[in-house]
Formats: C-alpha cells, structure tokens, sequence
C-alpha cells in the first residue's frame, strides 16, 4: 500500500529506526474487539500529507501485508526499558520472555559492551525492539566536559554502527546524570524513565515486580530495568504477562512518544520523568 510505504518513508526519515514495523505478526489484544478497534501500528501522525502525485494513486496496487504488531492509540501504553547491557546471557533471555509474548521494549546498551553480545543486539532490533545508546563506557555524563562528552558518545555511535550498521538516536545517560551540553548539544532524543523498581539494588524478583505491581496506574509510564541480572529476568518474566493481562501494550519508548503521547522526537529535548508522568488522556490521545 503506496501510503504506508510513504509513512515508513516517513518514519525513517524520522529517524525512528524503523522498528515500528516488524515483520512479524504479534496478537497482544486480549480485549474485546468491538469496544476497541484495531488501529495499524503507523497512526495518523505518520501519515503523509495528501499531494498530488498521491491523490493520483487508487490503492488498487496493495502491497503484500505485512504482518506488523498493532499498536491502538486509544488503549494504555507502557514502555519497558533495560540499561546496562548487552549480557551475553540475559538480553537473550529477555529477548525470549518478549518474543513468546508478543511485547518489545528498548534497551539501552552500553557502547563498550556491544562487542560481547552482538547477535543479541541484532536480535531485539529484528524483534521490533528499540536500541538506544547509553553512552560509550558509562560514565557520569552530566560531570564530563563538553569535549570529552562528545569522544564518549562519539564512540558508543561508532560501536553501534559495527554491531548494527546505524547509530542511535535515543539516549539514556547514565544515573539520569545529565548536562546542558548534552541537553543542548549531543544531538540525541535522551530519554529517563518514571518508574524505578531498582532492581539493580535489590536483586530481588518478589521486591521488584511488588514495586511495579503497586504503582497503580501505569499508563504512559517507563519502567526502568536492568538486562545484566538474573533477577531483572525472572523479574521481567512475570512482569510482561501481568502487564498485558492489566491491559497494557508494551511498546518502545519511540511508540509511547509518538503513538501514546501524540508527539515528536526531537534531537536534543529530554523526556523525563515530569513528561511520562502526565500523559495526556486516553480520549485526547485518539484523534
Ligand atoms: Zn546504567
């Protein structure tokens, strides 16, 4: 279909990586089909604006269907996040846990790492999972000056690129340390979170799903996580299917911004914990 080719045209040159669109066929919707209708995963926002070479075009020439995970606007959102890796054993684990159930979510891997997991990183990308750069060796980011801010970032981009062909655009600085250069400056879209379990604290499976259980309401939120332990694994095991069953979708962070909060990535702007907090209703977040 012309239109969704233009809108993936679109949304990579959003540089949105292009994990909207997995090729794969997810069903995640436990709810009942007639209150929720199904929306495909390139909402209105990513829709190209009707030109004239488009109106020409009748959609008699379908492409094959691509058997993508849908996302509904209309229904509550939550991002999983895990810093710290790649692990040679966990992140292939998680990658598990989300495969059999039909969920993705965003890993922030640190660059100096990526060469002891590689596979496992190319592995959430083809997944539909989001990879996003958490620095080059994780250092303190926010107490780095400007120019050894930019040789840090500067080679986590570099490991990215051999592990998988493109950099990221997403950030997560380490501790949630930021800087005005690396506000104003690194060129990335840094992303905190708004949910701390601190599972890399308490190593505790029972704590940790406790703390994520008792939050409440937790749509639009980001749930921070860690892919280096055993207990954010078996953690994450329970986790993901109480989610779903809650009647969350687990999405990237990109999807919760754009599809969740009806907004944009842009370089340089941080999403914190003030911004996932207050998500805009449910019905305002529907076209
Ligand atoms: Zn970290």
């Amino acid at each position: 279909m012309k239109k969704i080719l233009l809108a993936l045209l679109m949304v990579v040159s959003l540089n949105l990586r292009g994990t909207v669109i997995p090729a794969r066929s997810v069903q995640m919707d436990p709810q009942p089909a007639e209150t929720l209708p199904t929306v495909t995963v390139l909402p209105d926002p990513f829709q190209p604006e009707e030109t004239g070479t488009e109106e020409t075009g009748e959609e008699t020439e379908r492409e094959p269907e691509d058997p993508a995970r849908t996302v509904e606007p209309s229904r509550p959102m939550v991002a999983l996040t895990f810093d710290d890796g790649p692990h040679p054993v966990y992140t292939d684990q998680l990658l598990d846990i989300l495969e059999e159930n039909g969920a993705v979510a965003t890993f922030f891997e640190v660059g100096q790492k990526l060469s002891s997991a590689p596979e496992a990183v190319r592995r959430a990308e083809k997944l539909g999972c989001e990879i996003g750069s958490h620095s080059n060796r994780h250092a303190n980011l926010g107490k780095l000056d400007p120019e050894a801010l930019e040789v840090d970032l500067a080679a986590a981009d570099v490991a990215f690129e051999e592990v998988l062909g493109t950099v990221p655009t997403l950030l997560r600085p380490p501790y949630g340390a930021t800087s005005k250069a690396l506000k104003t400056d690194s060129g990335y879209s840094i992303v905190t979170w708004s949910v701390d379990p601190q599972d890399w604290k308490l190593r505790d499976v029972e704590q940790v799903v406790a703390h994520v259980q008792g939050i409440g309401d937790l749509d639009g939120q980001v749930i921070l996580l860690h892919s280096i332990y055993e207990s954010s694994v078996e953690a994450t095991r329970t986790l993901v299917p109480w989610l779903q069953e809650q009647g969350y979708q687990l999405v990237t962070v990109s999807e919760l911004i754009t599809l969740r909060f009806g907004d944009t990535l842009e370089p340089n702007r941080l999403y914190n914990y003030d911004y996932f907090r207050c998500p805009p209703a449910l019905s305002e977040a529907v076209r």
